[in-house]
């Protein structure tokens, strides 16, 4: 009798098992995700990442992406020297954020990395303290929630190109194994060259690509790294000073050494559009440093005449030609390979000639392009102001400036030509993950982007 009770138990818990496994089926297994956490601490904002991917498949390429951006409210961290103690406040929204997106079971797991860039290598320069300090309050402050807290360092200009480079080249699957008979027969691998890197920052801008028959004149200009498989010697550098609101501290400081009376009149704004600027601010960057003089005024005027050709000869002493030790350079000295291939252009290269519509390809032609900026430069600021009344304040009234100094670099600095420009794609997101350094810093610290599969390398860091 106990047998058949115990019979027909368990045959109605095998009745029970099979609905179970039915359910199953029609039902997805639960996600085996992970998670990983990125601050982009920039020298104007923090913006914090996340990005999800599948646990099982981490060494494939293209598999991570970017579920969330969350933008910090107020300036970069650099501008936290004297408040360290409000960097708490200042991160909690994004990092609540983070726990909400984040399944809890997941919090322990998941790491966090923050990255500082050029703002705070500028206050590296000014005072080693200050910045040790800021570091480690934002350290104490990331520490004190439930994730696995990397770390908190100042990236080098090298690493912020080489990992701008990997995440555009991750993102356009260019990483990917493919063959095909058409490269193998020519030697060639058309299709799955990479893309070149320029990104511009507030206080840096980088250019990073792979240069053809390459020659090593600069050795601190040249990265080597293997990659699911294969050989990559690159071109990097990073132009501190010249990201887009530095270049414009330059500019204004050289501009004010012939002024006898503080006011300037300055071709890179609006008509009517007025400004002042204290004298010691315009100091306090080292990047004006090389234009400082004693002046008989504290405070500056700035009177905008938009005048497109007259802002493009200013910016362009900024790039100094007359030397070069190499066989071709940029500017200032610093060597720069014959432009090869596609460049993907994001950041501010992106935000402002979305902007000025100067993005599609259509818009090539360097006479087309003047005259779209020449025309907005020289639009009162009263007419600009009411015609883009949603438009932050700063930005709008510097699209003239930053647009004209993009071409400058472009073209001048970076010898883009007619021709070359067509290679240009500015990009925001790929795939609806942001081109930055971000994500191929933690595809790099996180040991997935293997050099051969399934061995893995790194790049190095400090
Ligand atoms: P960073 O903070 O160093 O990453 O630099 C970002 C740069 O992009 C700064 O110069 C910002 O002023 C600028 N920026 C960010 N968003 C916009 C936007 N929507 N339009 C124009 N410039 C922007």
């Amino acid at each position: 009798k106990n047998i058949l009770v115990i019979l027909g138990f368990s045959s109605i818990i095998a009745v029970i098992a099979l609905i179970a496994v039915g359910m199953t089926q029609n039902k997805p297994l639960p996600e085996n995700v992970k998670y990983g956490i990125v601050l982009d601490a920039g020298s104007s904002h923090t913006s914090l990442y996340i990005y999800k991917w599948p646990a099982e498949k981490e060494n494939d390429t293209g598999v991570v992406h970017q579920i969330e951006e969350c933008k910090v409210k107020g300036p970069g961290i650099s501008k936290y020297i004297n408040k360290s103690n409000e960097i708490d406040t200042y991160l909690t929204e994004c990092m609540e954020r983070s726990k909400k997106v984040i399944p809890s079971s997941q919090h322990q797991e998941t790491p966090v990395y923050l990255g500082a860039t050029a703002g705070m290598r500028l206050l590296r320069m000014e005072s080693e303290q200050s910045a040790e300090r800021v570091l480690d309050a934002v350290s104490r402050s990331l520490s004190n929630y439930p994730f696995d807290f990397q770390g908190a360092r100042i990236i080098t200009g090298q690493e912020e190109g080489a990992y701008g480079w990997i995440t555009i080249n991750y993102l356009l699957g260019k990483f990917t194994q493919t063959f095909s008979w058409l490269s193998f027969v020519s030697h060639d691998n058309y299709g799955d060259e990479t893309y070149g890197a320029l990104d511009l920052g507030g206080a840096s801008t980088q250019i990073t690509f792979v240069p053809l028959n390459y020659s090593m004149e600069s050795p601190e200009n040249s990265l080597q790294f293997r990659l699911y498989g294969k050989d990559y010697l690159v071109y990097t550098h990073s132009f501190l000073c010249y990201g887009k609101d530095q270049a414009l501290w330059q500019k204004l400081a050289k501009d004010i050494q012939v002024s006898s009376n503080g006011i300037l009149r300055d071709p890179c704004f609006h008509p009517g559009y007025e400004k002042v600027v204290n004298v010691s601010e315009l100091y306090k960057t080292p990047c004006t440093k090389r234009f400082e003089k004693t002046l008989p005024f504290d405070k500056l005027q700035i009177q905008g005449t938009g005048d497109y050709q007259k802002c493009k000869e200013s910016i362009l002493d900024l790039f100094n030609t007359s030397y070069c030790p190499y066989s071709q350079c940029a500017f200032n000295g610093i060597f720069l390979p014959p432009l090869q291939g596609s460049f993907g252009a994001f950041s501010a290269f992106y935000f402002v000639m979305d902007f000025l519509n100067l993005t599609s390809e259509k818009v090539s032609s360097q006479e087309k392009m003047t005259e779209i900026m020449a025309n907005f430069c020289s639009r009162p600021w009263e007419e600009i102001r009411t015609s883009f009344a949603e438009v932050k304040e700063k930005y709008l009234s510097e699209y003239c400036f930053s647009g004209v100094y993009i071409l400058s670099l472009l073209l001048q600095g970076y010898h883009f030509s007619n021709d070359s420009w067509e290679q240009i794609h500015f990009m925001g997101k790929i795939q609806g993950s942001n081109a930055g350094w971000t994500l191929g810093y933690m595809l790099n610290l996180t040991n997935m982007i293997p050099a051969e599969q399934p061995s893995s390398a790194r790049l190095p860091h400090s």
